[in-house]
């Protein structure tokens, strides 16, 4: 049967993770990746695949079955998506979580007026995360659900102690707290102030004759990134953050905490421990690329999220297979 041909929108981090996890689909196919800088100065991991101007993307409906967006969540989906998903079944990672339902809206349309899919906020939190969410919330209505994140690098955080005067180079790291998630596994139910369920730590190069605590001080005070939280800042070399601070590492875990009976306990706990949040997250698309496709081939548009997609469609194996195998 012919392979599903894929298109990348935007080759960051995740467009490269995206041509990465094709490369181990056999029945995926990657024909182009399309970006807004001079496609000249993009390289791809595969050099035979074309690198193409976004602004001529509309030139390809024809040669492509669904369009992965890898654009930044903050001001490139918001755009792009519409746009795309008036052309293209699409799947993206939009992870801003306050503005997933008016994104949502702002797919919806378009992609039901070209009889395409156009599934959003795929990835891992949101994602993955989000289905754990739901399945305890549906399975044990009387509990409570907790999410923790980490160890894993966090982009925003890592700008915000670049920004700080004195600070050449440094990242951040988002830890979740050890004795919060052996309550929450004893049943406790605890409630948890943000302080009480995650630290922070940062690596940072200074700035030559920089004052080591004033950095310090700026960054732990820091309202809104870092006063809410136990941060530590650990001052470092260059040497140091190139060779042990330049992966993507993240993670974290979904438990809900809840009663079944009279009063019986149950915790499902899911977690993840990823050496690359971007590579991983590249995954998680890619698969639902695959499900976008046939919901689409079987007559289905609109807009969509992981609530709203079979697992089955997600695997390459059919439903008969995936019944005699996973079931
Ligand atoms: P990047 O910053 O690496 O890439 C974003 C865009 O920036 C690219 O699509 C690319 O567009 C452009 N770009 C990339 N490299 C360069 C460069 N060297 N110079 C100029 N422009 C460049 O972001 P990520 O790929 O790491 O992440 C994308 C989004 O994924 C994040 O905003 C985040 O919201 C989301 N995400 C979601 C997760 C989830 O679980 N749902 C988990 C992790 C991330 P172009 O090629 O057009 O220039």
């Amino acid at each position: 049967t012919a392979r599903i041909r894929i298109g990348i929108a935007g080759y960051g981090n995740l467009g490269r993770g995206v041509e990465a996890a094709i490369t181990h689909s056999p029945d995926l196919e990657l024909v182009a990746v399309f970006s807004r800088r001079d496609p000249a100065s993009v390289t791809l991991l595969n050099a035979e695949v074309p690198v193409l101007p976004l602004a001529q993307v509309a030139d390809y409906t024809d040669a492509i079955d669904v369009m992965i967006l890898c654009g930044g969540s903050k001001s490139d989906l918001p755009e792009q998506g519409p746009q795309l998903a008036a052309l293209f079944n699409t799947v993206d990672s939009f992870d801003t979580h306050a503005r997933i339902p008016e994104y949502f809206d702002t797919l919806d349309a378009p992609a039901r007026a070209a009889g395409k899919v156009a599934m959003l906020s795929g990835g891992w939190d949101p994602g993955l995360f989000s289905l754990n969410r739901l399945f305890g919330e549906a399975i044990l209505p009387r509990g409570e659900t907790y999410t923790f994140w980490g160890k894993g690098l966090s982009q925003g955080h890592s700008d915000a102690v670049r920004r700080v005067p004195g600070v050449k180079a440094g990242v951040q790291y988002t830890l979740p707290a050890q004795d919060a998630i052996e309550r929450v596994r004893r049943g406790e139910q605890p409630q948890l102030s943000t302080r009480e369920k995650h630290q922070r730590e940062c690596y940072v190069v200074l700035e030559d004759g920089a004052d080591a605590d004033q950095v310090r001080n700026a960054i732990v005070t820091m309202p809104d990134y870092f006063a809410d939280y136990d941060t530590t800042v650990h001052i470092i070399d260059d040497a140091t953050l190139a060779a042990e601070h330049s992966k993507m590492p993240h993670g974290g875990f979904v438990i809900r905490s809840g009663l079944s009976g009279e009063s019986t306990r149950q915790i499902m706990e899911f977690s993840l421990a990823l050496d690359s949040n971007p590579e991983f997250t590249s995954s998680v698309l890619v698969a639902y690329a695959r499900a976008v496709y046939r919901l689409q081939q079987s007559g289905q548009c609109g807009a969509y999220t992981v609530f709203d997609i079979a697992p089955g469609l997600l695997s390459p194996k059919s439903a008969a297979q995936l019944r005699k195998e996973l079931l």
